[in-house]
């Protein structure tokens, strides 16, 4: 199983690195708890905004350790830019607060030495904490070679029928089962700018898709042939910037 999906990821990897080229890397990778913080904050909003609001908290809080005094409407107010403040400053604080009771020290330096999927269940007993944001953890924060899947990866390796699954969880599961050497980074990135400007939920642009020789899907829209411009900032490529 893992060799036929693991040939076409390498196969549609290509294409990708063709057209796309291969996506940049921080030289020093970020801290895994303000990893997690950016994740939980990216979710279901835009990369600028989301920087934006982990900046609000960098700028405001000189550790993590400050949040665990900090109310949790406070938090809401700082983060307010990035959407859902209700549910992320509910898992920020749930998060160092746990975190902190267990281990006494907001830091993650104890998953280092696990395998990949002993962290990923580490990392998602803290409620809030899902598959995609410990995965991310792993690939930007630990340089493992794990590919995260969020709803962009879950529709394109789909629709070009990589997976048949039905939730992006099994996609992960799928994927990562014995992901080829070294090239997790690049395929998670690429394929994040894929669902953004080419493969979108609605009216995908087949027409200049770079994957359309390897992909399956059905419904292809042939005469769509407009490619949106959404990559301009990739957040948790950039969790280690300043303004
Ligand atoms: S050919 Fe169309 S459906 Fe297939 S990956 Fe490209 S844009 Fe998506």
């Amino acid at each position: 199983m893992s060799s036929i999906i693991g040939n076409r990821i390498i196969k549609v990897n290509k294409l990708l690195v063709k057209q796309f080229g291969i996506p940049p890397r921080q030289k020093e990778l970020p801290d895994s708890v303000d990893m997690i913080i950016a994740t939980i904050l990216s979710q279901n909003t835009n990369d600028k905004n989301s920087y934006k609001a982990f900046q609000n908290l960098k700028k405001k809080y000189k550790s993590w350790n400050e949040l665990l005094k900090v109310r949790r409407t406070t938090i809401e107010k700082e983060i307010r830019v990035a959407g859902l403040g209700f549910q992320k400053s509910t898992a920020i604080k749930n998060f160092v607060k746990e975190i902190y009771l267990e281990r006494d020290i907001i830091s993650l330096s104890h998953i280092e030495n696990m395998d990949n999927n002993s962290a990923i269940l580490e990392l998602t007993k803290y409620k809030g904490v899902g598959v995609k944001t410990a995965s991310c953890v792993l690939l930007f924060a630990e340089g493992r070679n794990v590919c995260p899947v969020d709803t962009h990866v879950h529709r394109t390796v789909n629709r070009i029928g990589i997976v048949n699954t039905s939730t992006p969880d099994k996609t992960f599961a799928k994927l990562n089962k014995k992901f080829p050497l070294k090239i997790a980074h690049q395929f998670h990135t690429n394929f994040i700018r894929l669902g953004r400007e080419v493969c979108t939920p609605q009216k995908p642009s087949c027409g200049v898709c770079p994957v359309k020789i390897e992909c399956a899907f059905d419904d292809k829209n042939e005469f769509n042939s407009k490619m949106k411009k959404e990559r301009k900032f990739m957040l948790l490529d950039s969790v280690n910037l300043e303004n």
